[in-house]
């Protein structure tokens, strides 16, 4: 397991998946979307390795700035 942060920057948006979620891909995003162009990316970007633990990720999501208002988790895998 291993987690990686989309960042939406004109949103102001960031959301922790996890690498096996459909949306995420291991940081590829969703099949045939996210082509890597625009202003969203991944970190860390395929084909690096996933944050190990959530903590890194909530780190590297706090660590963003305060324009980021609309940070959490993916509803879709990481519900509970
Ligand atoms: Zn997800």
């Amino acid at each position: 397991m291993a987690y990686h942060v989309k960042v939406i920057p004109p949103s102001g948006r960031a959301r922790i998946h996890k690498d096996s979620c459909k949306f995420c891909r291991e940081g590829q995003g969703m099949e045939n979307q996210d082509k890597g162009t625009g202003p969203t990316y991944w970190e860390p970007a395929h084909p690096n390795k996933g944050m190990v633990t959530i903590k890194e990720a909530e780190n590297f999501m706090a660590n963003l700035g305060l324009r980021y208002k609309d940070k959490g988790k993916c509803p879709y895998c990481m519900k509970s």
